[in-house]
């Protein structure tokens, strides 16, 4: 979401006629867009604005704004911690930074912000919802971005449209919790609509949607991901935690069992689907058996990829009024490496299985003098070619596989089109 926020602030900026600067010592500008969600990722925002303080001390003219989830409603506390910050701005808060700048520099600042317009890589970010609504006693982010607000589906629709104009294959759905899209706009609008929708768009080859909530992931977006033929078989479902106590603690809103149904469902309508999935371990008053279960989850269900996180109690939070961080920091690093170990395991085993296949590739670049590029399942792949260029879509032939990415021979030379359709339209469920 900080990815996408970022893209859009640097196309306002780019509007204004403002070009990147190669240090940020030397910028005019210095816009550090700033992630809460854990500790360390607060300690790292802290550790980079106080680093631009002599900067500032030497150009009294340069301009440093704070932006995203470290912005709370409230910003006068920051004010009186980082007086040489010129502005504050919550997510996808533009206005202030747009207004004094354009301000300087004599332009008007209308139109400034809306769709991406800079040239944006191949595969690219929309956010469509913005907020949560679900209040996880762990976390932060519906203080700091507010409740839930979906954008309009032909404005997303209309967005892909200019992304793709400008060479964007591949478009991901965000939100933080991307499935309860809709709920706050006229006439019965879900994800499964806006999916259908995007999937029209000429040019867009490849559609995913991050993140989900298994509570919200009701049938219509199942269906799509089983029917549309641009959305790719990939969900990522956290389930944060495997024992029943704990995710009410969390205030998740289901069970071990009601997530497992729903990861069979998916299984089921979309067989050759990959899941990803988001962990916490060490929650509060976390017992080794209450860990066990979350081990277990993991092993039982085998994803693909695990996002996991020893948990670190975040300010104002429910957990921080009303529970206590009691699990020691040895127990939780313990904890993670036991799931990190597992996952390890059973992602060389899943990847294993691909062996001798071939998967169609959207190329992003190149790295190491290598083209690499992500299959359907989001898995990342590498191959050597002569004739490859970014954006194109290629066929490989997977011959050796990691936990962590595959490698492969290029079959069939790119053109930029699909090398064969992957599903039927049979949309008429949605
Ligand atoms: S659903 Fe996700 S973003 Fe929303 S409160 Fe829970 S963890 Fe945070």
């Amino acid at each position: 979401m900080n990815k996408a926020d970022s893209d859009r602030l640097c196309s306002a900026l780019d509007q204004l006629g403002l070009v990147p600067s190669p240090s940020r010592n030397d910028a005019d500008i210095v816009v550090l867009n700033t992630c809460v969600v854990r500790q360390n990722a607060e300690d790292k925002a802290v550790g980079t604005l106080t680093s631009l303080k002599p900067s500032k001390e030497s150009n009294p003219e340069k301009v440093i704004a704070l932006m995203g989830c470290m912005v709370g409603p409230n910003a006068e506390p920051l004010e009186r911690r980082f007086p040489f910050v010129d502005v504050f701005m919550r997510p996808q808060q533009y206005d202030p930074l747009i207004n004094l700048l354009s301000e300087r520099l004599g332009v008007d600042p209308e139109g400034c912000i809306g769709p991406l317009s800079a040239a944006p890589s191949v595969s690219t970010f929309i956010p469509i919802i913005h907020g949560c609504d679900k209040f996880c006693s762990f976390c932060i982010i519906p203080y700091r971005r507010g409740r839930e607000t979906s954008r309009e589906i032909s404005e997303i629709v209309y967005e892909s449209e200019m992304l793709a104009a400008r060479g964007v294959k591949e478009v991901t759905l965000l939100g933080q919790n991307v499935d309860s899209y809709g709920h706050d706009l006229p006439g019965s609008v879900n994800l499964g609509n806006l999916l259908a929708a995007v999937n029209e768009v000429k040019g867009i080859e490849r559609i995913r949607f991050l993140t989900s909530h298994p509570n919200d992931m009701d049938d219509s977006i199942i269906e799509a991901v089983a029917n549309l033929e641009k959305v790719c078989e990939h969900i990522n479902l956290p389930f944060q935690a495997g024992d029943d106590d704990i995710l009410q603690s969390m205030r998740r809103g289901y069970t071990n069992l009601e997530y497992r149904k729903i990861i069979d469902k998916i299984r089921y309508k979309v067989p050759k689907v990959s899941l990803s999935t988001d962990l916490i371990v060490g929650f509060c008053g976390e017992t080794e058996d209450q860990f066990k279960a979350t081990l277990r989850m993991v092993s039982d269900i085998k994803f693909d990829k695990v996002h996991s996180a020893a948990y670190s109690t975040r300010e104002g939070t429910i957990a921080d009024r009303k529970m206590i961080d009691n699990v020691p920091e040895d127990i939780k690093k313990d904890r993670l490496k036991q799931i990190n170990d597992e996952q390890e395991r059973i992602s060389a085993e899943i990847n294993g299985r691909v062996l001798g296949e071939r998967h169609e590739i959207l190329v992003e670049g190149t790295k190491d003098g290598r083209w690499f590029g992500r299959n359907r399942n989001d898995k990342l792949v590498f191959f050597d070619s002569n004739t490859t260029s970014k954006g194109d879509l290629e066929v490989v032939k997977i011959e050796e596989t990691s936990p962590w990415f595959l490698q492969g021979t290029l079959i069939q030379a790119g053109n930029g089109s699909p090398s064969e359709p992957t599903k039927s339209l049979t949309i008429n469920t949605l």
